[in-house]
């Protein structure tokens, strides 16, 4: 996996990362920053919670350096909210840098957005129409646009301003470097970028993921003490040949192979306590079918290439984003079919938001039916308890 400084930022912008506590790009960033980087104009398909903000503010802060005093770069976005969340990612990634931006959006007085553009600014991030009336005010001049970022387009397109946006990219020079973004690009954004965008490149955050395609996965919400009895349940019913249950820790491990011993099913437990004889015996065993479940620590996920694994269960959700990818792709092993489960309780949102990011989407959220649960399990990410019909979209 790449790094950041891998990816050619600057030191000012690489300290605002760390700082940030950022370890290791996310796909749409390892993708976009190297062409942004190139001075290419880029069509991106992402939504939000990939990284995308970071994606383009990063290459445009490397791009623009020490602050000026100019406008040089224009994020255009369709709701205020967003304009505030991507000046904060701007401030964030260039302080280091002395980066000013202004943030102009409509509802609220002219005062502060006229001052600050008086006193200079690097960044101006903004809503359609309240730029429209600086620049008709003669406020804001856009002739000195090097970067103009279009962000969630398919939004703006929904919410009628297309032909403000239109506006807005003609006042830009002809000579500019453009990005879009947009969660979806229908035939729609794929006009605007005919006529906005010079030889763009296409970066499809799909196209980054790493885990298997062959493997259907899945989340299963639940509250931590009905782990166990859900995790039987799922064993029983997901018609498995071969599965591997994976757990953070040794002690973990040991008490779930006895749980499921208990419940009549020989278990091959894998982890670092256990002697070289007993490992190799488990999974000499696991290979030859004597044991059609293994209990494994992440010991068990990395490089080992055990062939028609059916299934693999997440008792816990990883800590490190990279592990889930590995522990996954012990199914689906040469284009097989694999079905990969994660049992999540509400104490693991950092660590399952870490995997999305990475994956840079969703994972399908399921309930078990027929399962008694003691409480409804969340089924939409970091939304409300609705329950969610099947979504088809982790394939
Ligand atoms: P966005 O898709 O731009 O809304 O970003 C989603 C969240 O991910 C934000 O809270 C960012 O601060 C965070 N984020 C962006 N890039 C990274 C990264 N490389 N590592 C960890 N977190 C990140």
């Amino acid at each position: 996996m790449s790094t950041f400084s891998d990816l050619g930022l600057p030191e000012p912008v690489l300290r605002a990362l760390t700082e940030s506590g950022y370890v290791n790009p996310t796909p749409i960033q390892a993708a976009a920053i190297p062409a942004v980087l190139a001075k290419r104009d880029i069509i991106g398909s992402a939504q939000t919670g990939t990284g995308k903000t970071a994606a383009f503010a990063l290459p445009t802060l490397a791009r623009l350096g020490p602050a000026g005093g100019k406008p040089r770069c224009l994020v255009l976005v369709p709701t205020r909210e967003l304009a505030i969340q991507v000046d904060e990612n701007f401030r964030k990634y260039g302080k280091h840098l002395g980066t000013r931006t202004a943030l102009l959006y409509g509802g609220v007085g002219y005062g502060a957005q006229v001052k600050a553009l008086e006193e200079g600014v690097d960044v101006v991030i903004a809503t359609p129409g309240r730029l429209l009336d600086l620049h008709e005010q003669k406020i804001l001049d856009l002739r000195s646009i090097q970067v103009l970022i279009l962000d969630e387009v398919d939004r703006m397109l929904d919410m009628g301003f297309i032909e403000d946006v239109s506006r807005i990219v003609n006042y830009c020079p002809k000579d500019r470097q453009t990005l879009l973004f947009s969660a979806t690009v229908s035939d729609a954004i794929g006009r605007i970028a005919g006529w906005a965008l010079r030889d763009p490149v296409t970066v499809d955050v799909r196209t980054g993921t790493t885990a298997a395609d062959t493997v259907e996965h899945a989340i299963y919400p639940v509250d931590v003490f009905q782990k166990y009895d859900l995790l039987l349940d799922l064993l029983k019913r997901s018609g498995y040949k071969s599965v591997i249950v994976f757990t953070r820790t040794k002690r973990d491990a040991d008490r779930i192979a006895e749980w499921i011993e208990g419940h009549g099913t020989p278990v091959a437990t894998m982890h670092a306590d256990r002697s070289q004889t007993e490992r190799a015996e488990a999974l000499a065993g696991f290979k030859s079918g004597k044991y059609a479940v293994m209990v494994a620590t992440d010991i068990a996920s990395r490089g080992l290439d055990i062939r028609g694994v059916t299934h693999v269960i997440n008792y816990n959700v990883p800590e490190h984003a990279e592990d889930y990818v590995h522990r996954i792709g012990r199914t689906g092993r040469a284009s097989a079919e694999g079905e990969a489960f994660t049992l999540f309780s509400p104490d693991e949102m950092h660590h399952l938001q870490q995997i999305e990011l990475l994956l840079g989407r969703p994972i399908e959220r399921r309930k078990l039916e027929g399962f008694r649960y003691y409480s409804e399990p969340q089924l939409t990410p970091g939304g409300s308890k609705a329950a969610a019909g099947p979504r088809k979209r982790n394939r």
